[in-house]
């Protein structure tokens, strides 16, 4: 890894190098905390977590063929290279931060309350028809995912899609320390995080904490129907890219038609030309990520052409509005997180759905003191949307159900936790039903998924 020896990596995290001093002009190979990962020439981090402290692998990584470890305690009798910091994850974020300055690298960093990783794979498949292009690992996207995103990026990368996720204020800083942007986007401000955050301005300020290292001949790229993302003005100099559904947009889509749960086919307008596309994921929010999409990738200088194809080979990923086809459901499995923003979104996607509609839905975390309120909001959504069955499961979704139920056509079923649901499943859904499955992440609900595909 360029530039990244034993001296550099002491020095940037403030460590004290004990070992042979003739390894110290060595470069690592990779940097990983899974010890299960280690190759030849690899470093070693140490991670203190609530159940394992990982320097209990040190031994077997260093067998491994590791070159050298990093570790928070003096280690006794150590036969090998080792440097010694106050705490690996601080360690982490700094080494992370000298290595992307020497790649020299353009960054594209994508924040948002919902959609993030979405957006950013939309982004990538757009920016691979022209660069090598690294893009964020599933959803590594917080102050060590990011940190593990940068270390696996090499010099032949042309371009990094980073997506930075946050609950609080200040976090965002240190990821943008670390990512250094070239193209700031957000794809919207939502209810989400608020029990750190208080309300949307809040999450307003701590998303737009992202500038503060923006570059300054950067990009700034907002969704412009968000109500507080369109008061961005600008940014020392810097005036965002807006894109949204009307004409008075930069970047703006129009002649939206779905293709039920096949995708969107919208015309999309850039400076004065415009491409039809169609887009391989349903939604309409997922019109909203191709606009992000194409508005990064005007920055890079492709064409409409290239973004157009990169639109339309977008891959779904698992959990992510992932569709599952069995021999008698259609599984939408969007099972990977929720909020009431995006549960509201795939509800309006699974009302096109063929045969039953049913949403089994459960319970969204981390919402603050209005979680009542904001569960029944989604009972009111799915009240009125135009599917046919609404399973609530858990202590809040029973407000969805109270909600829900007002609407007599709307078979409503409320299960007390996921154990129980998975216990009476069969009796609740039919051959031919289209099944939505979607809770936050806690809930475990990928054990749902995995339930209906062995029926
Ligand atoms: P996390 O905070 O867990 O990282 P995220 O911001 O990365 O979430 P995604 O995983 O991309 O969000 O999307 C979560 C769900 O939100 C998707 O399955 C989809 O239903 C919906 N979604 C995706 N993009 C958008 C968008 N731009 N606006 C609203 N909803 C969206
Ligand atoms: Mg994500």
């Amino acid at each position: 890894m360029k530039n990244l020896t034993l001296e550099n990596i002491t020095k940037v995290c403030g460590g004290v190098y004990f070992g042979p001093a003739d390894k110290l002009d060595q470069e690592v190979s990779s940097i990983t905390t899974d010890s299960r990962k280690i190759e030849a020439g690899s470093l070693f981090v140490p991670i203190v977590g609530e159940r394992v402290d990982a320097h209990k692998f040190i031994p077997q990584v260093m067998e491994a063929g590791a070159l050298a470890t990093l570790s928070e305690r003096t280690l006794e009798n150590a036969d090998f290279p080792y440097i010694k910091v106050k705490s690996s994850l601080q360690a982490v974020k700094d080494i992370a931060e000298f290595y992307l300055k020497q790649l020299q690298i353009p960054v594209v960093g994508i924040t948002g309350s919902v959609g993030k990783t979405s957006t950013k794979e939309v982004i990538a498949s757009v920016l691979k028809e022209k660069y090598r292009t690294l893009k964020t690992q599933g959803n590594f996207n917080n102050e060590l995912g990011l940190p593990l995103t940068v270390f696996r990026l090499r010099d032949e990368d042309e371009i990094a899609v980073l997506e930075m996720g946050i609950s609080d204020f200040g976090e965002m800083t240190r990821l943008a320390k670390i990512a250094r942007p070239d193209t700031c986007v957000i794809t919207n401000i939502g209810p989400c995080h608020l029990e750190n955050l208080g309300d949307r301005d809040g999450v307003l300020k701590a998303k737009t904490e992202i500038f503060k290292y923006l570059k300054k001949d950067g990009h700034i790229v907002l969704n412009g129907d968000d109500d507080k993302l369109c008061t961005v003005k600008e940014y020392e100099g810097i005036k965002p890219v807006f894109f949204g559904m009307e004409a008075d947009k930069d970047i703006y889509a129009d002649e939206i038609v779905s293709r039920g749960l096949k995708g969107m086919t919208c015309r999309i307008h850039v400076g004065g030309e415009s491409f039809v596309t169609d887009i391989p994921m349903p939604g309409r929010h997922m019109v909203y990520n191709a606009l992000a999409a194409t508005a990064v990738g005007r920055i890079y200088g492709l064409t409409l052409e290239q973004i157009r194809h990169g639109i339309e080979t977008l891959e779904a990923i698992s959990g992510r509005f992932h569709m599952i086809e069995t021999d008698r459901f259609l599984i939408v499995d969007d099972c990977y997180n929720a909020n009431p923003m995006s549960m509201k979104a795939s509800l309006d996607v699974l009302k096109d759905g063929a045969g039953r509609r049913v949403a089994i839905l459960g319970d969204m975390g981390e919402l603050g003191e209005n979680e009542v309120q904001l569960h029944a909001e989604v009972g009111e959504h799915a009240a009125q949307c135009g599917i046919d069955v609404c399973i609530c499961t858990g202590a809040l979704s029973a407000n969805i159900a109270k909600e829900a139920r007002k609407n007599p056509q709307l078979t409503v079923i409320e299960e007390p936790d996921r154990d129980s649901l998975l216990a009476h499943l069969d009796s609740y859904v039919k051959t031919g039903d289209t099944i939505l499955v979607k809770a936050s992440h806690f809930m475990q609900f990928e054990k749902v998924v995995a339930k209906l595909q062995e029926m």
